[in-house]
């Protein structure tokens, strides 16, 4: 028991560290980002370096990628488990995915009704959902629609997000959340796996229905709770 202890104590510091780090870190990729930018943009190279440049940058992307799936809401601070309000929750994460979805010409439809409660890190809950609905976003093709609704049902908050995006053959469906399993050529493969284990610490499940070219379901059930 004392172990146990222990050991979630290490889990709190190392997270609280990985937070700074990412944001420590973001600023200087950004910033060499943009100087490798402004040399290719100023034309002194040859081809040759243009494209070692340019091989710099994708890499530096690769890199924010990384950080963007594990910790786009990691705060440097104690990770507080609270009662989350779903709508809050959803409508917070609706306006930083809009301009997203707005690149890709898509359109996202949002039905949650008030008073829907689970308990949980208001910053993890984000972070899980966003790597699943930006899977979508990065799916989604013409007419791209993405549909998220939630209910309460049976003592559970259920909660859909569904694209009419590329979908995935039965084989990737059965890789989801693997480490580094990844069909995109800038992908990390990490995005969902993060998603599975920030809903497996919230108690809850997350399930996948997907065809080939016609779209991917997301269900995921959290314990509901009472406002107070
Ligand atoms: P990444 O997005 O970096 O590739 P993820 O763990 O987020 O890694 O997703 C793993 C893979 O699962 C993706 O590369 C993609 O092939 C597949 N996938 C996940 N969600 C969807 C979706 N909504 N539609 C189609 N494919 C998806
Ligand atoms: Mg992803």
């Amino acid at each position: 028991h004392n172990n146990q202890l222990q050991h979630s104590e290490k889990m709190e510091i190392i997270s609280e560290l990985a937070a700074s780090v990412a944001h420590e870190v973001r600023n200087p990729l950004q910033v060499t980002r943009g100087f490798l930018q402004l040399l290719i943009e100023k034309g002194n190279e040859d081809d040759k370096g243009k494209k070692y440049m340019a091989l710099a940058v994708e890499e530096l992307d690769r890199a924010a990628n990384i950080i963007t799936d594990f910790l786009t809401f990691a705060k440097p601070q104690i990770e507080d488990v609270t009662v989350l309000d779903i709508g809050a929750e959803l409508h917070q994460i609706e306006g930083m995915i809009l301009p997203m979805v707005r690149l890709q010409g898509g359109q996202i439809q949002m039905d949650i009704p008030p008073a829907l409660y689970i308990h949980g890190n208001s910053s993890k809950f984000k972070q899980a959902l966003i790597n699943v609905i930006k899977n979508s976003i990065e799916a989604l093709q013409i007419e791209g629609e993405i549909h998220i609704w939630a209910y309460e049902e049976a003592g559970q908050i259920i909660m859909h997000i569904k694209d009419n995006g590329e979908g995935m053959e039965p084989v990737a469906l059965g890789k989801l959340g693997e480490p580094y399993f990844s069909m995109k050529t800038k992908g990390t493969g990490l995005g969902l796996m993060v998603t599975f284990r920030i809903i497996e610490v919230m108690e809850g499940t997350i399930e996948f229905k997907s065809e080939k070219g016609v779209g991917t379901e997301a269900i995921l059930r959290f314990p509901a709770v009472s406002e107070s």
